[in-house]
């Protein structure tokens, strides 16, 4: 027999092909390939292994098998459950089938070996092409990641070529025709050549593989993690029941809105931002932001008013009953109902209260919005500097919120309340813009149907609003408010009137917020006088409301202490509740003196008498100032003298007297500062009665400014003067003429009691205020 031949068992193989030098196992189930195993086994565990052409067939023919296949020495043989063998194989040499000796019970194969020759070692081709191959094989493990990257060390170490293309080929994962190819490349070269170009093409289509594979996998994963996300989330919300709270909400926003009755703007943008919620999910952050928004649009009144009380009688009855005086504010408001009545369009006034601190100026406003049917609302501007406090910050702001007006509205309820800007002097501008330009707008009956708040984007109609505002002073209002506005004055309250209020609202009410029933508690009138005079300094009666209360109290535990069945408050009584007294004014001198003048000073908190010394001494000329003075009153101090020093000759004063001399001015009493030109005739007066030595008369009290020519000019704040100048016991008190029609502001009791002098030159200070020697 011919060395190249070879009889041998044969297991034809599905799907998988042996090259030589290969290592694998398979398993083997079929009865003719398990027996063509057992005759290996007995002879010399060779065996041929070739692959059916078609895997599915079950019982090969010769023509279903490749003539060319591998002879392979069996290493292993596994018996699995079942009739299973698993064999372990090493593939030896390459062989041609040849001839099928017999196929039962198992092949029997005559086959051809074909071994490889030499004739490559020297062949430059077959080196080049060995060489390429591995640099591409490499590259394949690289790309395919699925070979061990020691392989290359392995082949690195073959010298042999048709080892080589075996061996790399045994590694690739080749479709069944290219490996069967490869295999009968029986030529080295040609195998080499083959190999190269089943290499490069592989490694193409991995390449492409790993392209698509990436961008797939990219899109896959981003994919991915949204849906992984936002199964995620539904989780979690589904978890804590938000899912359904969501739809609900939505759906809660949405009947809302078709039921609220909005103007058609508001409503488009309503439904605009309930869009947007939905895409956004109400849970999210972006969601708290909408539903805010939505929330301020559905609260606040587009539409909603109340109808007003335009029945004059009972508007008065109302005023009166719930407030003692205050006759020019309750006349304005009859008069603005009275032509409410007859144009049916009339906007409502801007009223400006303007008066000291506890006049009643708010709760004056409360009356009146009672009185109308119209809701209250109020708000201080005292401290705002910011225009966005008014108007609001643009939504896209973190936290923005609607500016105070529109906040105030919604407190309000309707589009029609009465609205009190309260401290509209106490109002200030920087560098944020000044509000009073905002409130300008809200005011301006011509632009404030369209106010528009920064926050909200949309129009709202503020024209049916009616706005009153206060002060303490006007010479802090801005100038174009100022213009807009009718001012009306509410001064400070005499004695008497305070007594009337205290008796007939402020007692009352604290009673009845007290629960204290009728006659249980009752208070003497000399009481609520020492009250007044001794236990509070005010223009207003707010402190007194406290006292009251604060008697009502001490009065409720002696009751309930004691068992008392009512309690009359007498003055012993307001001394043992609320201890000694506190203040007490000055009552002026009895006595006539030189150099000392009683001036009338008008303070944030009403008026108060301001005692004027002045003392003449040797010197050369100085002009002192001390007590609380602020520089107003140092500079009429100085024009003062100039004036003295410049007419001299007319009362009597040595001429050099500014040469001789020093003059001290003392402002003693007082711990809140007096500031204003209204003490210059005062201080006029005290200096020259101080020189030429004449008496002051001690009755009489003075207020004016005064030029260097002698002339006197008018003041402010003469109510709250006279009231102090009264308070004090005073019976004469001089005034600049200008002030003449101020007389008519002065309640009748005061009138009564003081004397009014018009001065319209010092001259007629003088004569009334000093005693002639002779
Ligand atoms: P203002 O706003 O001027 O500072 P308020 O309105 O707060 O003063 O008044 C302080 C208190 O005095 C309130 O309780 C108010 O009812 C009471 N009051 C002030 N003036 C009167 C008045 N003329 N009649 C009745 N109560 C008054």
């Amino acid at each position: 027999m011919d060395k190249n031949l070879k009889v041998l068992p044969l297991i034809p193989l599905r799907g998988i092909t042996v090259f030589p030098y290969m290592v694998l196992h398979f398993d083997v189930g079929r009865k003719k390939s398990i027996l063509a195993l057992e005759e290996a086994m007995l002879v010399d565990q060779k065996i041929f292994l070739t692959a059916q052409k078609e895997a599915k067939i079950e019982e090969p023919e010769e023509e279903d098998i490749f003539e060319t296949g591998t002879i392979c020495n069996i290493k292993q043989i596994l018996k699995l459950p079942g009739d299973t063998v698993r064999v372990l194989v090493e593939g030896e040499t390459r062989a041609v089938l040849k001839e099928c000796i017999s196929k039962d019970p198992f092949f029997k194969v005559e086959v051809e070996i074909l071994e490889d020759g030499e004739e490559c070692s020297d062949n430059k081709n077959c080196e080049a092409l060995a060489r390429t191959i591995k640099d591409k094989f490499d590259e394949y493990i690289k790309l395919s990641g699925n070979i061990p990257v020691e392989t290359i060390i392995t082949l690195d170490e073959l010298n042999n070529c048709g080892r080589l293309a075996d061996t790399v080929s045994s590694y690739l994962m080749l479709k069944q025709e290219k490996r069967q190819e490869i295999l009968e490349c029986y030529d080295i070269e040609e195998r080499l050549k083959k190999l190269l170009s089943v290499l490069v093409n592989e490694i193409e289509i991995l390449k492409l593989e790993r392209k698509i594979g990436v961008k797939v996998k990219n899109k896959i994963d981003k994919v991915q993690k949204e849906y992984y996300l936002k199964e995620q989330l539904k989780a979690i919300q589904e978890e804590l029941g938000e899912d359904d709270e969501d739809k609900k909400e939505m759906k809660r926003y949405k009947n809302k809105i078709s039921k609220a009755k909005l103007p058609k703007d508001v409503k488009d943008k309503a439904l605009y931002e309930l869009d947007r919620l939905k895409n956004t999910g109400t849970y999210s952050a972006e969601g708290g932001v909408i539903r805010t928004y939505l929330d301020w649009i559905l609260d606040l009144p587009w539409n909603a008013q109340t109808k007003d009380n335009l029945e004059i009688k009972s508007v008065r009855e109302i005023l009166e009953k719930e407030h003692y005086g205050l006759k020019d504010v309750k006349d304005r408001i009859i008069e603005y109902l009275a032509a409410k009545k007859m144009s049916k369009s009339l906007k409502g006034p801007i009223l400006c209260l303007v008066g000291p601190p506890g006049v009643g100026k708010t709760s004056i406003a409360k009356s009146i919005a009672h009185a109308l049917n119209r809701n209250f609302v109020r708000m201080s501007l005292g401290g705002v500097r910011d225009e966005a406090e008014i108007r609001g910050h643009r939504k896209t702001y973190v936290g923005a919120i609607p500016g105070r007006i529109i906040y105030g509205m919604k407190q309000a309820k309707s589009k029609n309340p009465l609205f009190l800007l309260d401290e509209i002097d106490k109002m200030s501008g920087d560098f944020r813009g000044d509000p009073a330009d905002a409130l300008l707008e809200v005011l301006d009956s011509e632009q404030n149907s369209t106010f528009r708040d920064h926050y909200l984007e949309l129009d709202f109609d503020l024209s049916n609003v009616m706005f009153i505002t206060t002060a303490n002073t006007l010479e802090t209002v801005p100038r174009p408010l100022f213009d807009r506005m009718e001012v009306i004055e509410v001064s400070g309250y005499t004695s008497e009137e305070k007594l009337h209020i205290c008796k007939e609202h402020l007692i009352p009410k604290e009673l009845e917020q007290n629960g204290v029933g009728d006659n249980k508690i009752i208070f003497s009138d000399s009481a609520i006088y020492k009250l007044i005079d001794s236990y509070t300094r005010e223009s207003g009666v707010r402190s007194l409301e406290r006292r009251v209360a604060s008697i009502i109290r001490k009065a409720i535990a002696e009751i309930m202490e004691k068992g008392r069945k009512n309690i009359n408050v007498t003055v012993t009584k307001v001394k043992s509740y609320l201890g000694p007294e506190i203040f007490t004014y000055d009552k002026v001198d009895k006595e006539d003196k030189v150099g000392v003048v009683t001036g009338m000073a008008w303070t944030g908190y009403g008026g108060d008498t301001l005692p004027v010394e002045v003392s003449v001494m040797p010197g050369n000329g100085k002009l002192q100032l001390t007590g609380q003075l602020g520089d107003v009153m140092k500079e009429s101090a100085k024009t003062g003298y100039s004036y003295i020093r410049a007419n001299s000759h007319k009362y009597g004063i040595e001429s050099g007297f500014y040469k001789n001399y020093d003059v001290h001015i003392h402002v003693p009493e007082g711990a809140v500062p007096k500031d204003g030109p209204s003490a210059g005739v005062t201080m006029v007066t005290a200096m020259i009665s101080a020189l030429n030595k004449n008496k002051v008369k001690h009755n009489v009290a003075m207020t004016g400014e005064i030029t260097l020519t002698g002339r006197v000019l008018p003041i402010g704040g003469l109510k709250e003067k006279s009231l102090a100048a009264y308070r004090a016991g005073i019976d004469t008190v001089i005034i600049p003429m200008e002030n003449e029609k101020d007389l008519l502001k002065i309640p009748k009791t005061v009138k009564s009691k003081l004397k009014y002098i018009l001065a319209d030159n010092i001259d007629t200070v003088l004569e009334n205020a000093i005693l002639r020697d002779n």
